[in-house]
């Protein structure tokens, strides 16, 4: 049995201009020790599938179908607080932009210990003991000195080690960082990402790394789910999908990594379009209108995940005469 299993998990919000389906009848399956990056544009309904798994979509979000099965239990029929227990604990999620995340008036200290606290029934000291030990795992020096720092003292990269250190607190099965690395530059992305994935391994979590970067898919992730206008069109093991895409988007997306061996001065790939309107979402596959493959059909069926090879899943009513 897998740790996480979505199972035709959909979502909608209520917003002024009417109801968005956010998420459309996705499924997934997450065991113990992987790592999964769910890829897509903004809008995708990536982030939105993660918040579902804690239900922390606000008052505006709704789930209308589905389960969320994690450890053999369905979290969408636990009460809010069995969910909150849960939450941090065996569950823990690395939010995008850590300065939003932490509080800017509490110490470090104080904001890493208090999940060990909470959870793990410590005293206070224990858990600022255990702080301290986390805050040197994730590599940032003078740690005792450094529990009494405030985030606003850490630069980008540092507070993004301390979000790592309080999601490892309580040594969770699975950890969701959505965007981890977004905000911070080039160099300090590798660091945290391989921080984050030495980690977990060394926990054996699972972890489910969102991203819009086909590059930090490459290098971090076991399997790949591919997510477009709220449904997933493609998933399979990272090496798979990088050697053979088989969905037209995939394709467009590895087509716009630029390559260091492209000709001087040549243009850069692009998918043609834009992503699509939630409130509008196209009939048939929502990627019709972008898809230089699509055809009649393509604009009223809307394609099923199938099995096209062993592990590797495809929603495309189209593709297959020419693929
Ligand atoms: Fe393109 Fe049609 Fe496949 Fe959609 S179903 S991805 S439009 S070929």
């Amino acid at each position: 049995m897998s740790l996480l299993s979505i199972n035709n998990l959909s979502v909608s919000f209520q917003t002024d201009r009417g109801v968005v389906q956010a998420v459309d009848q996705v499924s997934f399956d997450v065991d113990a020790g992987e790592t999964l990056a769910i890829v897509g544009e903004s809008g995708s309904g990536k982030s939105v599938t993660a918040l579902s798994i804690l239900q922390l979509l606000g008052d505006a979000g709704t789930i209308s179908d589905g389960q969320i099965v994690f450890d053999g239990q369905n979290l969408l029929v636990l009460p809010e607080k069995d969910i909150r227990n849960i939450r941090g604990d065996r569950i823990a999620m690395i939010f995008q932009e850590p300065m939003s995340s932490l509080n800017p008036v509490l110490t470090i200290g104080k904001q890493v210990a208090e999940p060990i606290w909470l959870h793990r029934k410590k005293t206070w000291n224990e858990a600022l003991d255990q702080a301290e030990e986390l805050i040197k795992k994730v590599s940032i020096p003078d740690a005792r000195q450094r529990l009494d720092a405030y985030p606003h003292q850490f630069s980008g990269g540092m507070r993004q080690r301390v979000m790592i250190a309080m999601a490892l607190a309580c040594e969770p099965k699975l950890i969701i960082a959505d965007e981890p690395t977004t905000a911070l530059d080039v160099t300090v992305q590798a660091q945290i990402l391989s921080l984050l994935k030495n980690l977990t391994t060394e926990l054996n979590s699972a972890l489910i790394l969102i991203t819009h970067d086909l590059g930090v898919v490459a290098r971090y992730a076991d399997r790949v789910a591919v997510m477009y206008g709220g449904r997933i069109v493609e998933s399979a093991t990272a090496a798979e999908l990088y050697k053979h895409p088989k969905h037209p988007y995939t394709e467009g997306l590895m087509a716009s990594i630029p390559t260091l061996d492209g000709e001087p001065g040549s243009r850069l790939q692009t998918i043609e379009g834009q992503p699509p309107d939630l409130l509008h979402m196209p009939a048939g596959c929502a990627f019709h209108p972008r898809c230089p493959y699509a055809a009649e059909i393509c604009k009223h069926a809307k394609p099923l995940l199938k099995e096209v090879e062993a592990n590797h899943f495809r929603a495309c009513v189209g593709y297959e005469s020419i693929s």
